[in-house]
């Protein structure tokens, strides 16, 4: 079933391969799942390991004429390919909100975001500055100049099906690169939408490469990870896959990015403004339903401000409507896939086990499609799953704490370290717990803590490795030394 489009062009139902759009070799397809109603949308190819041997090795060939392309062009498709989501934005947003269910205006945004990483480095591709050593040998000249990787692998997650293929090939073609994205499964056809407007842009054939598959999603991801071909591999999803990719990706010793799970500390002391944490709050726990890496998931509330801001996000969390993303007002959609809802029950149901209090909501919802109610949950303690996992969902769960030591060491009671939050007015507390986070990223009396020119990347289990800024483009570039005698 095609969506109404106003460029029924963009809906695309196969694979995209050196330039040409293409059916599995094995004649395989998979399902995709509008998450609102539990309705197959379509049906994509299911790729294997053959295909994925083809792709890489027109890859290679796409690579060797990109590369030497002069930057000021590459730039200049880039920028356009990024003009072209913005003129396609309501399509766009449309096929997001069918296949990942996040409400209509919210995945517009997600658009508008997704093209300001192609924008930004559409820029950065003119900037991979090289230097002039002073040399120890005064017999010596020494430079030092970037150049691309080679072929790259994307594997990018359900939860922003445009802004992490943005956010990765972005970069990677501006580097001089060329791309192999696999999007999960249940949102490929946005990155597919991407694909053809990337043709029509100007990128030539076997730069950008789409390919599709869920069922045999650890075999093409196998087969990525041992393929020769492929030189960097980068990976936002879980920290346990991205374990498994690292492991995978031994052999062929590629350069790695891992953007993994988080479980975010958002802190909010006694003396912040209390409207505005509320606002950050908001942003930080319902976008995409709580379903982002830097969701805030253990949220820490000083003693003073306890009740009060219980209430308000209680009143905020009543008002916000739940459903389907194209419907008008709603502010909350479904969960993307249908065992998240069973993993936030869980979660929900083994905190109420040890001792949480539910303040609002805390059950899946009756009607059809993967949906839970927005929730507010109370006097959480470190011995509750969510504590030590994501929740991913739609669960504003709340710990209370005296002193801002006692905090900072409750953040840090954790393997991972992405996002943080802090809510405060004291200037002197927002450094001193800037510095103390372990994490790589802090929003302060913000919930917004992300965009093209922003380092984002964690620490500990969350990986290693930043997207974004002029930090993300030099991790698809590789340097090389020339000393010559004079
Ligand atoms: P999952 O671990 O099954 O999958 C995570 C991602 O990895 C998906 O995009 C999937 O397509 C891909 N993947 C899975 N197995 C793979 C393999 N063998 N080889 C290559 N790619 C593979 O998790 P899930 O059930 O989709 O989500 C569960 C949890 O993962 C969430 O609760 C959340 O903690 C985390 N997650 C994080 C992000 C993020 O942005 N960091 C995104 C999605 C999921």
């Amino acid at each position: 079933m095609q969506l109404a489009l106003q460029d029924p062009k963009l809906w695309h139902e196969k694979s995209y391969l050196n330039g040409q759009w293409k059916e599995s070799q094995s004649g395989e397809t998979f399902d995709v799942i509008n998450p609102s109603t539990g309705d197959i949308l379509t049906k994509l190819p299911e790729l294997t390991k053959n295909d994925v041997s083809i792709v890489s090795e027109q890859a290679v060939e796409a690579f060797n004429k990109w590369k030497r392309i002069s930057p000021k062009l590459r730039g200049s498709i880039i920028r356009k390919w990024a003009q072209l989501m913005l003129d396609n934005a309501e399509d766009l947003g449309r096929i997001l909100t069918a296949e990942n269910g996040k409400p209509f205006a919210e995945a517009k945004g997600e658009i508008a975001f997704a093209a300001s990483y192609l924008e930004f480095y559409s820029g950065e591709a003119e900037r991979t500055y090289g230097d002039i050593i002073p040399s120890a040998n005064t017999a010596n000249r020494v430079f030092a100049i970037h150049q691309p990787i080679g072929v790259v692998a994307c594997l990018t997650p359900w939860n922003f099906p445009a802004a992490m293929v943005t956010r990765k090939a972005g970069a990677a073609l501006a580097a001089g690169c060329a791309a192999i994205v696999k999007p999960a499964g249940e949102t490929s056809l946005t990155a597919l939408a991407l694909a053809h407007l990337g043709e029509q842009a100007g990128l030539p054939p076997g730069v950008f490469n789409v390919v599709t598959g869920l069922k045999n999603v650890a075999e093409i991801g196998k087969a990525l990870c041992e393929d020769h071909n492929i030189t960097k591999l980068s990976f936002t999803g879980s920290t346990a896959v991205g374990k498994l990719l690292m492991r995978q990706c031994a052999d062929s010793l590629k350069k790695l990015s891992m953007e993994l799970g988080g479980n975010s500390p958002f802190i909010v002391f006694d003396d912040c403004d209390l409207q505005t944490t509320l606002n950050a709050l908001m942003g930080a726990k319902v976008r995409n339903s709580g379903q982002t890496c830097v969701c805030a998931n253990r949220i820490y509330v000083q003693r003073g401000v306890y009740s009060e801001l219980s209430n308000l996000l209680v009143d905020k969390f009543s008002q916000a409507k739940c459903g389907d993303g194209f419907d008008d007002g709603v502010m909350i959609g479904p969960l993307t896939v249908e065992r998240g809802v069973e993993k936030v029950q869980a979660h929900v149901d083994d905190a109420l086990s040890k001792g949480a209090k539910i303040l609002h909501g805390g059950k899946r919802m009756e009607r059809k499609g993967n949906f839970f109610q927005p929730s507010v949950i109370a006097n959480m303690n470190d011995r509750m799953l969510s504590h030590n996992e994501e929740i991913f969902g739609p669960v504003a769960a709340l710990y209370p704490f005296d002193t801002e030591e006692e905090v900072l060491k409750m953040a840090n009671n954790s393997p991972v370290g992405l996002g943080s939050y802090v809510c405060t007015n004291n200037v002197a507390r927002v450094w001193r717990m800037a510095e103390g986070l372990e994490v790589g990223i802090v929003g302060v009396n913000t919930g917004v803590i992300a965009g093209g020119e922003i380092p984002f990347g964690g620490i500990k289990h969350s990986g290693f490795g930043v997207e974004g800024g002029k930090w993300g483009l030099s991790e698809f570039m590789v340097t090389k030394s020339i000393i010559m005698a004079v």
